[in-house]
């Protein structure tokens, strides 16, 4: 086996090291709560009967969610998004970087695509030899085109994005009331062993009704655990319930996508309870549901800016100078979805000059903007 083979399968083994990690830990709670908590130290039934209840509940919510962030394959661009056999040849055989421009800007002029890079270049992947749609990254790790990639976890080994990310959530929110629930119920007996230690060391013991035994050990340290993982978990899931609010991933909060009219953070951003449902889906019963219940494709999202001629830039590049900057460079643009349209259709909106119903019996071209913040 040549080297560089061993080297990828070391590497792959050793990715699986902090979920084994993470796993060990569960594994280790599970023991301590059920066994050494509700089984040798809780001596009345009912206290037991709640606990164990509760916790069960909590328990394979965060698994569930869990083991489907992990094992939810990231989903890639479909074949529309590649280049054809003869594109690609004639892509590989240019050499300057302005011809192969026209040759992507060619095959991207019939795909769902607004965003470019920060030059106004057409977002081609060399690895994978595709167009990448809006919101997809080349993740080094998977080796792989990643649709609405958010960032590559170490912790579930795998990336997080479009096929992943309600679970992902999902496991930040169920990790931390198991957490909780494990911290609050086994604060009491952490005080009462804890005491008990302390008095035990100043040889000044008075008899106490909790088994002095090895559930000690596992009760204090659940205890430090449960506070620990909660606490450095709740910054994380503080941060990505204010991303899904503004409707942007982790790379878009670090570097704004670039659109028509340059970048723009909120460029996706729909209004906050539209913003919500792209990620958990129209349906509130199924939002606490590990299930996969995402809104779209992962290759075509709905945007604030909508063109309606592409044609007439120059109508509202006027107003706005940054949108001028990209008018010598022809921009993909795409007709409205589905997706857009069933957007506008209960969204106020606001068209620059004059009502839309107007501009289209007039004739005039405009490019719309569709104000959907609420
Ligand atoms: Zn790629
Ligand atoms: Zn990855």
């Amino acid at each position: 086996m040549a080297p560089s083979h061993v080297l990828k399968c070391c590497q792959r083994v050793l990715a699986w090291v902090p979920v084994v990690f993470i796993a060990l830990v569960v594994a280790w709670s599970y023991y301590a709560y059920v066994v050494e908590l509700c089984a040798f130290t809780i001596t009345s039934t009912g206290e037991k009967v709640v606990y164990l209840v509760v916790f069960h509940l909590s328990f394979v919510m965060f698994v569930w969610s869990y083991w489907k962030t992990i094992f939810t394959s990231p989903a890639s661009p479909s074949d529309e998004f590649c280049l054809s056999k003869s594109d690609k040849e004639q892509y590989e055989r240019e050499e300057r970087p302005e011809s192969q421009q026209d040759i992507l800007r060619r095959a991207a002029k019939d795909l769902p695509i607004y965003t470019t890079t920060a030059s106004r270049a057409i977002r081609y992947c060399d690895r994978c030899q595709l167009i990448k749609p809006d919101r997809c990254h080349h993740c080094s790790a998977c080796d792989l085109c990643v649709l609405k990639m958010d960032h590559h976890c170490p912790w579930v080994n795998n990336c997080v994005g479009f096929s992943n990310y309600k679970f992902f959530l999902l496991f930040l929110l169920y990790s931390l009331l198991y957490c909780l629930f494990v911290a609050a119920t086994v604060l009491q007996y952490f005080i009462k062993f804890w005491t008990l230690c302390r008095r035990k060391s100043a040889e000044n013991c008075p008899k106490n009704d909790l088994p002095d035994s090895h559930a000690k050990f596992h009760v204090l340290f659940l205890f430090f655990v449960a506070a620990m993982f909660f606490i450095s978990i709740l910054s994380l899931f503080s941060y990505h319930c204010w991303l899904v609010s503004k409707n942007r991933s982790t790379i878009e909060a670090f570097r704004a996508p670039t659109f028509r009219n340059g970048p723009d953070k909120n460029g996706f951003s729909l209004g906050c309870s539209k913003n919500l449902k792209e990620v958990f889906g129209d349906e509130k019963k199924y939002w606490l549901l590990p299930v996969f219940t995402s809104l779209g494709d992962g290759c075509n999202f709905p945007t604030r800016l909508v063109i309606m001629d592409p044609e007439q830039l120059t109508v509202s590049s006027q107003n706005e100078p940054a949108k001028s900057s990209g008018a010598n460079q022809p921009f993909p643009v795409r007709p409205l979805s589905e997706s857009q349209n069933r957007l506008l259709d209960n969204e106020s909106q606001w068209v620059e000059g004059g009502s839309e119903e107007e501009n289209v019996k007039s004739g005039a071209k405009k490019h719309v903007i569709v104000s959907l913040e609420s």
